[in-house]
C-alpha cells in the first residue's frame, strides 16, 4: 500500500514555524516512502479564516520548497482539497450517521450548555456533554423546532469503551469513551466541525499516516470513534511534540524572543534551505553528528521512529549559525538580489545603483552575515559621511602610533595611481617599512581611522570599496583630531 500523508492547515493567518515543521515531516515521510504528500485546506472555522491567507500559505510552502503532489492549484483524484468545497460530501455521511442512530440532533442552547459545564466543574468532574438530547422523541424535537431553536448534530459516543491506538511517537495510547461526551459534528450553521471533516477527508483521500502536532492528541480518540462508526480502516498516527522556547516553556504565539512565522524569516533574508534543515532537526534527529542536510539528504535519512517524544527547544542561535552557513555556500548573485531591497529600504542605495559596487559589498560581508537584513547595519560605515569614533575605536585612536601611521598612509593614499585592494595592500606594506609599525598597530589603526570600527571584513577590500576620497577625508579628520 502506498503511503499517503497530508498537511491540513487552517488558513487562519501566517504560516507558523510549528506548522511548517509538521508539513515538513509529512513531506519527508511521503518522499522517503515513495508516497504522496497532500495539502488540504481546513477552512471550516469561518470566523477564523483570514482573507487571502490561503494564497499566502501556499506561497510560503512553495518558497520552502515543500511542493505538494495533490492539493490546491495542483489538483488530484481526491479533490476538492478545501473543506468548504466539500460540504455536500460531508452531508451524505452526516445523513448516514443520523439514519443509523449514531448521531442525533441537539437543541441545547449556549446557556444550557454553560450551566451544565459549570455544574460538572463544581462537582469536580470533567466538563462534557451529558446527553440531554440523546433520546428526544419526535414530538420533543418538533417542539424545539417550533420554538425556533438552533440545532447541532452530535456524535453518539458509545459508552464504556476503551479507545486504543499506537502512536509512532508516543507509543501505546488509550482513552476512555466515557470521558469524551457526545461531541458536535455539525455546527448550528450547518458546517461540520474539524473532527468530523478531518475524518471523512482522511478516509476519502486514503490517508495512511496522520502526522500532526501533539495538541491534536485529544482529538484522535474522537476521530477513531468516527472511523469505527463507519467501519473504516483507521490510519496510523504520529503526534509530534511541541516546540519550546529557550527557557524550555511551551512556545506561545506572543513570545517575542523567537521569530515565529515563515514570512518573517523570508523578509529577514533567511534562506529556505536553512529553515528546512533547522526545522527538520527540531524534534527529529538523524542519530549522528551531521547537522547540515539538504532536503534530499533529509528525505534519505528521515524516519518516524526518530521523532522525539520530548519537546524541542527552538535554539535561535543555532538557526542564525545555520543560516550563516547557507549564506556562505550560496551563490553570490542570489545574496546580492536578496540584499538590494534591504539596502534600498535603509536608504543606503537608491532605485538605481552601481551593481558592481553592491556586489563587492555583499561579497565582503557574505562570510559574516547570519541573515541578509543584518547587512545595512553591518555595512553602515560604507554609507556614512562622517564616522563617529566611540568606545574601543576612540581608545585605539589615542595610541601613540596613530599620528605617524595615519599620516604615512594618507600620503600614499593620495598618490596611488590605482585605488584597489592590491595597490592598497602594497601601500600598507610600504607604510610598515617606513614607520616600523606592523601587525595590529598598523592594521587596526588604519581600520579604525577609515571605518570607525574595530572589527570588519577584509581591510584592503573595505578600503577599496569605501573609495579613495572618503578614506582620505576620514584620515585627514583623524589627524586633525589627534
Ligand atoms: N487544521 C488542523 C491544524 O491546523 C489540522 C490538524 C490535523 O492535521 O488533523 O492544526
Amino acid at each position: 500500500m502506498s503511503v499517503r500523508v497530508r498537511y491540513a492547515p487552517s488558513p487562519t493567518g501566517h504560516l507558523h514555524i510549528g506548522g511548517a515543521r509538521t508539513a515538513l515531516f509529512n513531506y519527508l515521510l511521503a518522499k522517503k516512502m515513495g508516497g504522496t504528500y497532500i495539502l488540504r485546506i481546513e477552512d471550516t472555522d469561518q470566523a477564523r479564516n483570514v482573507e487571502q491567507a490561503e494564497e499566502k500559505f501556499l506561497e510560503n510552502f512553495r518558497w520552502l520548497g515543500l511542493l505538494w503532489d495533490e492539493g490546491p492549484g495542483v489538483g488530484g483524484e481526491y479533490g476538492p482539497y478545501s473543506c468548504m468545497e466539500r460540504l455536500d460530501i460531508y452531508q451524505n455521511y452526516v445523513d448516514q450517521l443520523l439514519a443509523e442512530g449514531k448521531a442525533y440532533s441537539c437543541y441545547c442552547t449556549e446557556e444550557e450548555l454553560e450551566k451544565e459545564r459549570e455544574a460538572l466543574l463544581t462537582k469536580g468532574q470533567m466538563p462534557r456533554y451529558m446527553g440531554r438530547c440523546r433520546h428526544l422523541t419526535e414530538e420533543q424535537k418538533a417542539a424545539f423546532e417550533a420554538e425556533g431553536r438552533k440545532k447541532t448534530v452530535r456524535f453518539r459516543v458509545p459508552e464504556g469503551k476503551i479507545i486504543r491506538f499506537t502512536d509512532h511517537v508516543r507509543g501505546e495510547m488509550q482513552f476512555e469513551s466515557d470521558g469524551i461526551g457526545d461531541f458536535v459534528i455539525v455546527k448550528s450553521d450547518g458546517i461540520p466541525t474539524y473532527n468530523f471533516a478531518v475524518t471523512i477527508d482522511d478516509h476519502l483521500m486514503k490517508i495512511t499516516h496522520v502526522i500532526r502536532g501533539e495538541e491534536h492528541l485529544s482529538n484522535t480518540p474522537r476521530q477513531i470513534l468516527i472511523y469505527q462508526a463507519f467501519g473504516w480502516e483507521i490510519p496510523e498516527f504520529a503526534h509530534v511534540s511541541l516546540i519550546l522556547n529557550q527557557d524550555g516553556k511551551k512556545l506561545s504565539k506572543r513570545d517575542e524572543s523567537i521569530v515565529q512565522f515563515i514570512e518573517q524569516y523570508r523578509q529577514l533574508g533567511y534562506l529556505p534551505e536553512a529553515l528546512i534543515n533547522f526545522l527538520a532537526l527540531l524534534g527529529w534527529s538523524p542519530g549522528g553528528e551531521q547537522e547540515i542536510f539538504s532536503l534530499e539528504e533529509l528525505v534519505e535519512a528521515f524516519s518516524l521512529d526518530r521523532v522525539s517524544k520530548s519537546g524541542a527547544i527552538f535554539d535561535t542561535e543555532k538557526l542564525a549559525w545555520m543560516n550563516g552557513y547557507y549564506i556562505k555556500q550560496a551563490d553570490l548573485e542570489r545574496i546580492v538580489e536578496l540584499a538590494i531591497p534591504h539596502l534600498q529600504r535603509a536608504g543606503q542605495i537608491g532605485e538605481s545603483f552601481d551593481r558592481e559596487w553592491v556586489t563587492k559589498l555583499v561579497s565582503l560581508y557574505k562570510e559574516q552575515m547570519s541573515y541578509v537584513a543584518e547587512l545595512p547595519e553591518l555595512a553602515k560605515q560604507f554609507f556614512e559621511e562622517q564616522v563617529v569614533y566611540e568606545g574601543e575605536a576612540a581608545a585605539v585612536l589615542k595610541e601613540e602610533q596613530v599620528p605617524v601611521v595615519v599620516a604615512a598612509f594618507l600620503e600614499k593614499a593620495k598618490q596611488l595611481p590605482d585605488w584597489n585592494a592590491d595597490s592598497i595592500k602594497a601601500a600598507l606594506k610600504e607604510v610598515q617599512t617606513e614607520t616600523g609599525y606592523k601587525g595590529r598597530a598598523l592594521f587596526m589603526t588604519i581600520r579604525v581611522a577609515a571605518t570607525g570600527q574595530t572589527h570588519g571584513p577584509d581591510l584592503n577590500q573595505s578600503l577599496e570599496l569605501l573609495g579613495r576620497e572618503r578614506v582620505v577625508s576620514r584620515l585627514q579628520n583623524v589627524l586633525v583630531q589627534a
